[in-house]
């Protein structure tokens, strides 16, 4: 296979989106082709930036005629290979990146929807739904760099899911340019609409296999008055799911996120802050970061969660805790959850996994994978974090002190495997939030459902019958 493109069909591309929109310089494209944790590294001379749904739909619309593979791309933080170009057979692809298409069309406050298009950057929205008095609720660490598009396509979900749901909860419509060049135009701000299949969920999470998502329509919530949130330790996982039960009957919809952190986990953020400093004053075996959002102002959603933590800390659910008091505090205890996987990389290389099972089942998961972990191999170190609220759990293990990391490395299948098998034992998922991509396509062949497998096959060949799309992801 090559990537190559001859100067022919490069300038092809350059008549629909002008020179702005064509990059063939290594070192433009370089950032592009690697994934952000180095495990692959993709292969393309080419990358086309469309500004409009117009080029976008033109561009896919020659790539049909040529034959030529479709890679999507966004801010290119997914973690699981999804946009890398991958070399599948002699068909040539380009990276198509949504960059330019970074227009927000229409804030509709009394409606509650913003209509944005999918190179928007996730932070850019968040601001700018603010800034009308409203909530775009989707929220995960990576939102300075992720890009709308690539949140839908991957279904992300981060630190907000246990109230808001995940990405494909958040939209009410969506544009999309189909693999033959066509354009669903379904970009309604509507919450009612019964017409037969709800064709845009089709797209959302399809990891960019279906077609190019160019625009959605995506609900807007009103923005919370008061804000409270704690750091609070714990004996262990089961007292936490405890307390989570406890929080969801006692707070309501206010509880907004229920994080949860191993005691190594807040010790790798603490050192990956620059600090030595501990919020707590002794060290404790785990963790939850808990959010609460209210209609009420600070001082009363405060007040709120300070009693709800009383009344537990006298009946010994909660070991110690600290609320944040101010804007500085809350954003320094968020970066400690969100520093988690970078700070990682200090104790050297990670075999990681992003599971999910029951809520109830999450204490039983973490006991059941600690033990073969420990037991297969000996001082390695499991990092366990993630959102417990939606059973959502980054079960990541990190290289024993004494061991290469070539060595460690090598047992990552098997590991994978194993973890992954004793998550789906306990009815859960191997693959929760991060998606398929090119990382876990084996995974998905072993223990997806077989005729799951079977309806999304015949669902990828009735849109994208010559495989354009992404090729070579999901399947
Ligand atoms: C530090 C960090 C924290 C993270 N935390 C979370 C988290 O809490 N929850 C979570 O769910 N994820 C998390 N992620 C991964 C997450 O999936 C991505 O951050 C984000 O949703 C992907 O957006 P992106 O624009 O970077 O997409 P990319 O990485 O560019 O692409 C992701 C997938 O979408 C496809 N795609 C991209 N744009 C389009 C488009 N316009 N049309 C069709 N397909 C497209 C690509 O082909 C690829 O398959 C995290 C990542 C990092 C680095």
């Amino acid at each position: 296979m090559t990537s190559d493109f001859d100067v022919g069909t490069v300038d092809e591309f350059q008549s629909i989106v002008g020179p702005a929109g064509i990059a063939v310089d290594e070192d433009v494209l370089e950032p592009h082709l690697l994934e952000r944790r180095g495990l692959f590294r993709g292969e393309t001379s080419l990358m086309v930036m469309p500004a409009t749904t117009g080029e976008a739909a033109a561009v896919i619309g020659l790539c049909h005629r040529r034959g030529i593979g479709v890679v999507p791309q966004g801010g290119n933080t997914g973690l699981v290979g999804g946009a890398v170009v991958q070399s599948t057979s002699a068909a040539p692809q380009i990276l198509l990146n949504a960059r330019r298409l970074n227009r927000i069309r229409e804030l509709d406050a009394g409606n509650y929807t913003i209509t944005a298009e999918a190179g928007c950057i996730l932070k850019t929205l968040q601001e700018r739904a603010t800034e009308a008095d409203r909530l775009f609720p989707l929220s995960l660490a990576a939102e300075g760099s992720c890009q709308l598009g690539g949140n839908l396509a991957s279904n992300a979900g981060g630190t907000n899911v246990l109230r808001f749901g995940n990405a494909r909860d958040l939209v009410l419509g969506l544009e999309v340019v189909l693999p033959d060049g066509r354009v669903l135009e379904a970009l309604r701000g509507l919450r009612k609409n019964n017409t037969g299949y709800d064709l845009k969920q089709l797209f959302i999470g399809a990891e960019g296999t279906l077609g190019f998502i160019t625009a959605a329509t995506c609900k807007l919530f009103p923005l919370p008055r008061g804000v409270a949130t704690a750091l609070i330790a714990l004996r262990d996982p089961e007292a936490a799911i405890a307390l989570y039960d406890l929080a969801r009957s006692r707070l309501g919809d206010e509880l907004v996120a229920f994080e949860l952190l191993s005691r190594l986990a807040l010790e790798l953020a603490i050192a990956g802050q620059g600090n030595t400093r501990d919020p707590l004053d002794e060290p404790y075996h785990w963790y939850v970061l808990l959010e609460l959002a209210s209609a009420h102002d600070h001082e009363a959603t405060h007040t709120a969660l300070e009693s709800f933590m009383q009344q537990y800390i006298e009946a010994g659910v909660i070991q110690n805790a600290v609320i944040a008091h101010s804007e500085t505090q809350r954003n320094r205890l968020w970066q400690l959850r969100h520093l988690v996987s970078e700070a990682q990389q200090q104790i050297g290389a990670s075999i990681k996994h992003d599971i999910s099972v029951p809520v109830s089942k999450i204490g039983v998961f973490i006991e059941r994978a600690s033990a073969w972990i420990t037991g297969r191999i000996p001082g390695c170190r499991v990092v366990a974090f993630g959102h417990l609220g939606d059973g959502n759990i980054h079960f990541n293990i990190s290289q024993p002190q004494d061991m290469s990391a070539e060595v460690f490395l090598e047992q990552w299948g098997a590991v994978n495997r194993e973890v992954h098998g004793i998550a789906v034992d306990l009815g859960g998922s191997f693959s929760a939030e991060h998606g398929i991509g090119l990382l876990k396509i084996d995974e998905l062949k072993r223990l997806g459902q077989h005729v799951e497998l079977e309806l999304m096959k015949t669902i990828k060949l009735a849109l994208d019958p010559e495989g354009i799309m992404n090729p070579g992801k999901l399947f």
